[in-house]
């Protein structure tokens, strides 16, 4: 990666952080309650890399498998960073995510959370959870139901011993995004739990003016991602 595209992702992410800032204040939020998970999917490790470089560690990526690859060798020079889970997990992947993420906040369905548990039992590894909620309830869109969230989120932590910490959700393309970020709010209210991930480029600000502690943003700071190759 040519050292202009190392400093454009640095200014990039330097540009994100002013605008969280910004939105932070603006709702008489603290700014420092709000954290940037740089989502680095379909990008080379050069890309994850000026992003750590210039001194970012919390990245967001959504396929096991991709973030196998790209993700160990940059760990062993950069221990501290911290790797969250944001896509669809199958459950036949369940022991690649809990010894390979830091955070799982895609946990959508009891087989899952039944998977996880044992894994996490067998490995002695408790990556946090997050309940991913479909607050659209789009039907080809992963995410428990708000209507099963509760009941769903109480079988998690209650039955299950998952470490349980927030919610996440992905509004649909085509709606206004607030509605969906205060009903994700809201859940987390009655439910108890402080972690709200939400917001992605399009979308942060109005995001953290409604509560998230975490906003998962790629292109604001990678750039456009390299079209899908279909394999
Ligand atoms: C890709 C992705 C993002 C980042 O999207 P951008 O619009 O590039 O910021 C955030 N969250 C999830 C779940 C994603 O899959």
């Amino acid at each position: 990666m040519p050292g202009t595209a190392t400093a454009q992702v640095a200014a990039n992410l330097t540009a994100v952080r002013d605008r969280i800032a910004a939105a932070a204040r603006g709702a008489g939020r603290d700014p420092a309650d709000v954290c940037l998970v740089a989502v680095s999917k379909t990008h080379g490790a050069d890309r994850a890399r000026a992003a750590l470089l210039a001194g970012h560690r919390m990245f967001g990526e959504n396929r096991v498998q991709e973030a196998q690859q790209k993700w160990p060798p940059l760990r062993e020079v950069f221990p501290a960073l911290e790797l969250r889970l944001i896509g669809p997990l199958q459950t036949n992947k369940a022991a690649e995510a809990v010894a390979l993420f830091d955070v799982i906040e895609t946990v959508d369905r009891p087989k899952l959370a039944v998977a996880l548990a044992r894994e996490m039992d067998r490995q002695g590894r408790r990556p946090a959870c997050l309940i991913q909620v479909n607050t659209g309830e789009e039907p080809q869109k992963a995410g428990v139901s708000p209507d099963e969230a509760d009941g769903f989120i109480a079988h998690c932590r209650d039955d299950l011993g998952l470490p349980v910490v927030g919610l996440m959700c992905i509004p649909p393309a085509a709606d206004e995004p607030a509605p969906h970020f205060a009903l994700l709010r809201e859940i987390a209210r009655r439910t108890g739990l402080s972690t709200l991930s939400m917001g992605m480029s399009g979308d942060f600000d109005v995001a953290v003016a409604l509560g998230a502690t975490h906003v998962r943003v790629g292109t604001a700071i990678f750039g456009a991602r390299p079209p899908l190759v279909a394999k």
